[in-house]
């Protein structure tokens, strides 16, 4: 599926203003997300830090499971914010590989400047996924 460049501009733009939610008072690492399902709605998040640090969660993951728990499962862009242009965690790779490989990750700094674009196949290669488990 192809990616508009308006729904391109809207996603980083989304993921920027998700990211001005971000509750990082540890880290102070603040990262938004945005994504595009194939119905074309989207879903925004931000990571969302805990004093008992394994229980924070990422914006990409909020993201999508955000968008799972409404219904979608179809991705077709999902765009990640931070300050310098950070790229996925490996745990949000994996996640992101539950729902396609073929969907195009948009990676930005907070001014909007795409630094990486890439599917999820070229963050993830030789990803575990569904099939491994006959599904
Ligand atoms: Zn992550």
């Amino acid at each position: 599926m192809m990616l508009t460049n308006e729904e391109r501009t809207r996603l980083i733009r989304l993921a920027v203003e998700a990211r001005e939610h971000s509750y990082a008072p540890y880290s102070n690492y603040k990262v938004g997300a945005a994504l595009v399902t194939a119905s074309g709605k989207f879903f925004s998040g931000c990571n969302v830090e805990s004093a008992a640090y394994p229980t924070s969660m990422c914006a990409e993951r909020v993201a999508i499971f955000k968008a799972v728990s409404e219904g979608e499962r179809e991705f077709v862009a999902l765009a990640v914010v931070t300050g310098n242009g950070g790229t996925p965690c490996g745990a949000c790779r994996q996640v992101m590989a539950e729902f396609g490989l073929d969907t195009l990750v948009l990676i930005a700094d907070v001014e909007g400047n795409l630094k990486q674009e890439a599917k999820v196949s070229d963050l993830l290669p030789g990803a575990f996924g569904p099939r491994d488990l006959g599904k």
